[in-house]
C-alpha cells in the first residue's frame, strides 16, 4: 500500500531519492511470514520505513543530497538501519535531504527540492524534508532523520509531524555520514509520539562502534509516552523560555504555542517562565562549530575513495582532479560552510572564533544546567514560522539559518528534544509545532508531555 502511495504522489511531493520496492516487499514476505508462526521480532515488525539518505544502507544508494556521492553503494549498514532490519521493518528507500544535511528546506539538495504535502508550493523545512514529507503524505508510517541543529524537529514542525532529537550519545552515529560529530544525533520522524517512541527504543542504547554512545540503558520512552497519553501531567514542571518566542516570531505560531501552553496547565501541569539568556548567541556559535567540524569531515571527499571523479583534460595532477571533482561535487552552500569552516580553523584566527565559539557552548549548556534545576522540561515554538515559499529564502542564507534558531541551543547542549504539531497558524493554515527539552539522558520526559498534547 505504502508502494502504491508513494507511486501515486512522489511524482509531484519528491520525498526519496531512491524507492527499494523489490526488496521492501521481500522484507514485508517475510515478516508476513513471522506473523504467521507467531515469531515476529519487534512491536515494529512488518511496519515499512523511509531511511534518510545520510545513512548508510548496505546495497541501497547513499547520496547525502550531493553529487560528489552519486552512484556510491555502501558495503555495510549504519547501526540503526542494522537494527531497523533485525527488529522486521522493511525499508521502502531513502529520502531527499538538503545536501550533507546543510539546511532547512532541502532546497540545496543536488536532486531537486522536496515539496510540502500541505502546499506543494512550500518547503518542508530541512535538512530532513524528504522524510518528514514522506510521513506527512501518507508514504511512509515511520522514518529516520538526523538532526545537527534542528533538521529532524523543524521539518516536523512545518509539516505536522513529530520530530525527535534523543540525547547526544543516545542513538548510535555509526554509519551516519558526519555533519558535525559534536552536533548530530539520528531520531524518529512520525505521526504520533508513541511511534516515535516505539522506534527510539529500537534504534537507541549503547553501541560499541560509536565511541560517544552513551553506554547505559534508556530510560522507558514507550512508558512514558503511555502516561502522557492520560493527559495526566500534576506535579510537571514546565518552563516557557523567554528568550525563545514573543516579537519576530509569526503570530498564528505564537497563538497556537500560548494555546498548547494552555494545555499543559489543564492537564496539571505547572508552568513558569525561565530566561536563559546565552540562547540569543547559539546561532553565532552554532555556525562557527558546524563549519569547522563539517570542513574538517568533507575533506575525505578527495576524488580517491568514494563517488564522484573528475578529470580534467590534458595531464593534471591529483590536486588538480581532487580541485575538479569538488567543484563540481559540491553545491554552494556546502563549499560556503567549508570555506567559514577553513578560515574559522586557521591558526591565528582558532582562539578568536572557534575558541570562543565554544565558550559560548559551555555557557548555553549552563543556561540549561540551571533552567533544569528549577524545572522538568523546557518549552517553546520549534520554529519561527510555518513552511514559506520555495525560492523565498534560497538567496539569502542568514534568513534560512534563522530557521533553526530555538531548535539549535539544543544541539550545542547535547539535550533531548521532540516537536510535536499544536495546530494550524490562522494566518495560512499551514502547521505548526511545539517543542519540548529535557535534561541529557530525560529523553521520557519529552514524549510524556509530548503524548499530553495529542
Ligand atoms: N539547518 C541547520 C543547518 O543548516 C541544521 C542542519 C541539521 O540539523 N542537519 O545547519
Amino acid at each position: 500500500a505504502y508502494l502504491d502511495r508513494i507511486a501515486e504522489v512522489d511524482g509531484a511531493v519528491h520525498a526519496f531519492l531512491h524507492v527499494d520496492g523489490e526488496g521492501a516487499l521481500a522484507q514485508a514476505a517475510a515478516s508476513d511470514a513471522r506473523r504467521a508462526a507467531g515469531t515476529l521480532k519487534s512491536a515494529l515488525d512488518g511496519v515499512p520505513i523511509a531511511v534518510k539518505d545520510v545513512l548508510a544502507t548496505q546495497g541501497l544508494p547513499t547520496t547525502c543530497g550531493s553529487k560528489i556521492l552519486e552512484g556510491w553503494i555502501p558495503p555495510y549498514d549504519a547501526t540503526v538501519v542494522a537494527r531497523l532490519k533485525a527488529a522486521g521493518l522493511p525499508i521502502l528507500g531513502k529520502t531527499n535531504m538538503d545536501e550533507f544535511a546543510m539546511g532547512s528546506s532541502t532546497e540545496h539538495s543536488a536532486y531537486g527540492p522536496t515539496h510540502n504535502p500541505w502546499d506543494l508550493d512550500r518547503i518542508p523545512g530541512g535538512s530532513g524534508g524528504g522524510s518528514a514529507a514522506a510521513v506527512a503524505s501518507f508514504e511512509a508510517p515511520l522514518a529516520l532523520g538526523t538532526d545537527t541543529g534542528g533538521s529532524i524537529r523543524q521539518p516536523g514542525a512545518v509539516t505536522g509531524t513529530v520530530g525527535v532529537k534523543p540525547t547526544y550519545g543516545g542513538v548510535s552515529r555509526y554509519g551516519l555520514v558526519a555533519l558535525a560529530n559534536s552536533l548530530d544525533q539520528v531520531g524518529p520522524v512520525t505521526r504520533t509520539v508513541l511511534d516515535s517512541a516505539l522506534l527510539h527504543e529500537l534504534i537507541g542504547g549503547h553501541d560499541p562502534r560509536d565511541s560517544t554512545s552513551i553506554d547505559q540503558p534508556l530510560p522507558d520512552l514507550v512508558a512514558a509516552a503511555r502516561q502522557g497519553a492520560t493527559g495526566d501531567l500534576s506535579g510537571v514542571r514546565i518552563g516557557v523560555i523567554t528568550e525563545l518566542a514573543g516579537d519576530g516570531w509569526q503570530p498564528g505560531v505564537m497563538a497556537r504555542f500560548t494555546e498548547s501552553v494552555e494545555l499543559l496547565v489543564k492537564a496539571g501541569a505547572e508552568v513558569v517562565e525561565v530566561s536563559c539568556p546565552n540562547f540569543v548567541h547559539a546561532m553565532a556559535a552554532y555556525y562557527l562549530i558546524l563549519p569547522a567540524e563539517a570542513s574538517s569531515n568533507l575533506a575525505k571527499f578527495d576524488a580517491m575513495r568514494y563517488g564522484l571523479r573528475v578529470v580534467p583534460d590534458g595531464d593534471p595532477s591529483a590536486e588538480e582532479v581532487m580541485r575538479a571533482t569538488r567543484d563540481a561535487g559540491f553545491g554552494d552552500e556546502v563549499k560556503r560552510r567549508i570555506i567559514l569552516g577553513t578560515y574559522a580553523l586557521s591558526s591565528g584566527y582558532y582562539d578568536a572564533y572557534y575558541g570562543q565559539a565554544q565558550k559560548m557552548r559551555t555557557l548555553i549548556s549552563r543556561d540549561f544546567e540551571a533552567a533544569f534545576a528549577s524545572v522538568d522540561v523546557l518549552v517553546s515554538p520549534t520554529a519561527p514560522t510555518t513552511a514559506f515559499k520555495l525560492g523565498e529564502k534560497l538567496d539569502d542564507p542568514i534568513a534560512m539559518y534563522l530557521n533553526d534558531l530555538a531548535t539549535i541551543p539544543a544541539n550545542l547542549a547535547g539535550v533531548p528534544g521532540i516537536s510535536v504539531p499544536s495546530g494550524l497558524a490562522d494566518e495560512d493554515g499551514l502547521p505548526a509545532g511545539f517543542q519540548i527539552l529535557a535534561p541529557a539522558l530525560a529523553d521520557d520526559r519529552c514524549y510524556r508531555v509530548g503524548a499530553a498534547l495529542e
